[in-house]
């Protein structure tokens, strides 16, 4: 079976560890063809990442939604914060801040940094963003193929209101700066990709998406993190013309997004937080949108025309019940699902 799967960060990471419960581990980066290895993986899981929170910080290159999914499904995570290195110290941060370096807010670990700093070597020596990932989970081992949407700078901006500027000034900052440093809490008008101007899906993404059984949008946050990676060019008419069915997980529960500030993103575009508004805003493949299912959390309600609705306990606690949602997700759209934990 093949599945793949869009994700963001921390949401994104939990249920592609539910995705690894229910399919076993596919090996990556792949063993090379001489290793002797023959152990075929019975099923692969795919991972397309967004790389639109990334940001070049103190000199490095941050990939943030890569990392937690990467450190998540190898074990190095900080469960607690959901984010960055378990057992993490903070000196390289505190003496950028004594010397007055910018920027200050950014929680930029000392463990984490040898990750950016491997990253970034390996960026200058002219290596692609997908060739360092595969090169950084050689280490991490997550079972699962990272895949970065594109290996082009396609960064998430936030149009805000200028500070201390003129009434109706504005500017566009990082994400990053809008969701760490003012917690979204600022005049906000819109998002915006910047980058490179022909932006081109990885290797292997789009061909992820054509050749999948059954392709899943994780519970992520539908605008930052999903949202940016269906803005990569040719990644939305990959979704709609893949054969596979595409089935959305809804990252709200009681009509709320859970850890994170999903409902500040969707404010922005004019969608509710609800399962209704985003199935809405994701739209159905049968008109001119990307889903065929749409999983929602028992209790809410959706009903959009062309999509298949159906609900479950969509609280990611622990692996098993993480793979019971994805099981859910398949059968909505009639894709079986091997029964046994083949781990
Ligand atoms: P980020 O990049 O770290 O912000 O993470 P993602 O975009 O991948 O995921 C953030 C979203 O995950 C939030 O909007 C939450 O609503 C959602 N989320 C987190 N935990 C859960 C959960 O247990 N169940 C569901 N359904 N959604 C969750
Ligand atoms: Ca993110």
């Amino acid at each position: 079976m093949k599945v793949t799967v869009l994700v963001g960060g921390v949401g994104g990471a939990r249920f592609l560890i539910g995705v690894r419960e229910m399919l076993g581990s596919t090996p990556f980066p792949p063993p090379p063809d001489d290793s002797g290895s023959d152990a075929v993986a019975e099923h692969e899981i795919t991972a397309i990442v967004n790389v639109g929170d990334d940001a070049w910080m103190h000199g490095v290159r941050i990939c943030p939604d890569l990392d937690t999914c990467m450190y998540t499904l190898g074990g190095g995570i900080d469960p607690e914060r959901g984010w960055g290195r378990i057992d993490e110290s903070w000196h390289a941060k505190e003496e950028l801040a004594a010397y007055g370096a910018d920027p200050d807010w950014f929680g930029l670990g000392d463990r984490d940094l040898a990750t950016h700093l491997i990253r970034t070597q390996m960026l200058d020596a002219g290596y692609r963003l997908s060739d360092v990932t595969a090169a950084l989970c050689r280490r991490w081992q997550p079972g699962v193929r990272l895949l970065p949407a594109t290996d082009d700078r396609h960064e998430t901006h936030v149009v805000v209101a200028k500070p201390s500027g003129a009434e109706g000034e504005r500017v566009a900052i990082h994400f990053q700066e809008w969701w760490v440093r003012h917690r979204a809490q600022i005049d906000t008008f819109g998002f915006a990709q910047v980058g490179s101007d022909d932006t081109t899906a990885a290797p292997g993404v789009t061909e992820a998406i054509a050749e999948a059984d059954v392709v899943l949008l994780a519970p992520s946050n539908p605008v930052v993190s999903i949202g940016a990676i269906v803005s990569v060019p040719g990644l939305r008419a990959a979704l709609r013309n893949t054969s596979a069915p595409v089935v959305g997980i809804s990252p709200v529960i009681d009509n709320r997004p859970l850890r994170g500030m999903a409902d500040e993103c969707l404010s922005v575009l004019g969608v509710e937080s609800s399962a209704q508004g985003i199935a809405e805003h994701y739209g159905p493949r049968k008109g001119n949108g990307i889903l065929d299912g749409w999983l929602i959390a028992d209790g809410d309600h959706a009903q959009v025309d062309g999509m298949t609705v159906g609900s479950a306990p969509l609280l990611m606690t622990d692996p098993p019940t993480t793979a019971q949602m994805v099981r859910a997700a398949c059968a909505l759209v009639g894709v079986p699902t091997p029964e046994a934990n083949l781990r």
